[in-house]
């Protein structure tokens, strides 16, 4: 069994796959431990659904709270909780971390091969990678992230434009200072449709390091401001966070780093004798743009299916085709009625923030949905009813 990328979606699928007693190969294009652009926040079902994720010692912190910011300014939703609402990571120690959980569990890790093409046979898969080597595989479990070569060189996705954009920095920073400005309950900011871009700004503050970013997730297609915008959006961010006294006044803004990120699963993902992960098969959260739940849940899915492939010895695509349905039935729901409404609930954020900021209980019930704390297939009547009381009760007090 190979595993191409060793993000969150590979390791795990690698782990689970070696704790089934499959041989495993994982493997890497970066040398490891290696950086991701990535906010590091991750919603608390991560750690109720993978237990040694905490256990290992892989979290930095929580957050027990935050600010959701209205697009104006004029508005904003704080909620606190005795209980944390995110856990926050740094990738390049979380990454590793997984990957050294997929080793103890026997799975065997290559760091620097990058797969170049993948050819699919009769009795076996052949991966091609870039230093002229040839590995044979079973099954190949692409897991190369959101430009995914496996995707592309399988026929499953065309090289890909529908990406949305993000701007990001990760700021080391004392505790003392974090504590000042953001409380021992390191209470988190989300800026909705900052100075009009499709998606938001956030700032996550950690045990040590504060992440700042702005995010449109969205397709670079339709993206009519352009790269070096974006990167206009991120330095007013950083400024109108200095006037609001939320980030010290000294803070330099640093070289921002960019990365990409997947908007909508693609149709199919398995095919003779592969099987994609995480955003490779675009699994994201298309209105917070989370994804490592959704990558470690597909790899942990995908490990199950083909454990039951290779002790039948089906490793065709009809067989394979079960791992759609899993997912779909998992995690799929909730992306995909996020995906439905979420021009609905987008369309008037002002309004939305406004009256969230004047009731708790639909705060609440929203933030929940928008960290994936709550899923919104179960929560989606609540939401919606919630809305539409305050909203007729703020209509009939005037
Ligand atoms: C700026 C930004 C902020 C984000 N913030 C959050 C957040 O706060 N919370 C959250 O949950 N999600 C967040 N995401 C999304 C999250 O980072 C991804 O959904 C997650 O990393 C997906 O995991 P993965 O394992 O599928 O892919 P990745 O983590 O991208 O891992 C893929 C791996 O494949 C390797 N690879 C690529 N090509 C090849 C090749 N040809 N051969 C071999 N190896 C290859 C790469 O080196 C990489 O290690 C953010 C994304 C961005 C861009």
């Amino acid at each position: 069994m190979t595993v191409v990328g060793a993000g969150p979606a590979g390791s795990t699928a690698a782990k689970f796959l070696s704790e089934k007693g499959f041989n495993v190969l994982l493997l890497d294009k970066e040398k490891f431990p290696r950086p991701k652009p990535c906010g590091g926040g991750l919603p608390i079902r991560v750690l109720n659904r993978f237990k040694y994720v905490k256990d290992k010692g892989l979290i930095e912190s929580y957050s027990f709270g935050g600010f959701a910011h209205s697009p104006s300014l004029k508005h904003k939703v704080e909620l606190q909780r005795n209980e944390p609402i995110a856990a926050m990571i740094l990738r390049k120690k979380f990454d590793y971390g997984l990957v050294k959980l997929a080793i103890e569990s026997g799975s065997t890790f290559m760091d620097e091969k990058s797969a170049k093409d993948i050819k699919i046979l009769k009795d076996k898969a052949k991966i091609l990678l870039n230093d002229g080597a040839n590995v044979e595989s079973q099954i190949v479990i692409g897991a190369d992230g959101v430009l995914s070569n496996i995707a592309k060189k399988s026929g499953l996705s065309q090289r890909r434009k529908n990406v949305g954009v993000c701007l990001f920095q990760e700021y080391l920073m004392s505790s003392e200072i974090l504590d000042r400005f953001f409380g021992e309950k390191r209470l988190c900011h989300i800026h909705m449709k900052l100075q009009g871009i499709d998606g938001y700004g956030w700032v996550f503050p950690k045990k040590e390091h504060l992440n700042i970013g702005i995010g449109e997730v969205k397709s670079v297609v339709n993206q009519s401001k352009s790269k070096t915008k974006l990167s206009e959006v991120y330095e007013n961010y950083i400024n109108i966070l200095k006037e609001g006294k939320i980030i010290p006044d000294d803070l330099k803004m640093g070289r921002v780093k960019g990365g990409t990120l997947p908007i909508f699963p693609l149709e199919k993902t398995y095919s003779d004798r592969v099987i994609l992960c995480g955003d490779a098969g675009g699994f994201i959260n298309p209105v917070s743009g989370e994804g490592i739940y959704y990558a470690m849940s597909s790899g942990e899915i995908a490990a199950g299916v083909i454990a039951d492939a290779l002790e039948e010895g089906k490793t065709d695509e009809r067989f394979l085709s079960r791992y759609q349905k899993i997912w779909e039935n998992d995690f799929g729901k909730d992306i995909k009625l996020l995906l439905r409404s979420t021009k609905q609930w987008t369309k008037d954020t002002e309004k939305f923030v406004k009256l969230a900021s004047r009731d708790e209980k639909l705060a609440d019930i929203a933030l929940g949905i928008l960290h994936g704390e709550l899923s919104i297939y179960e929560y989606r009547w609540k939401l919606m009813s919630r809305y539409l009381y305050v909203y007729f009760k703020e209509l009939f007090s005037k």
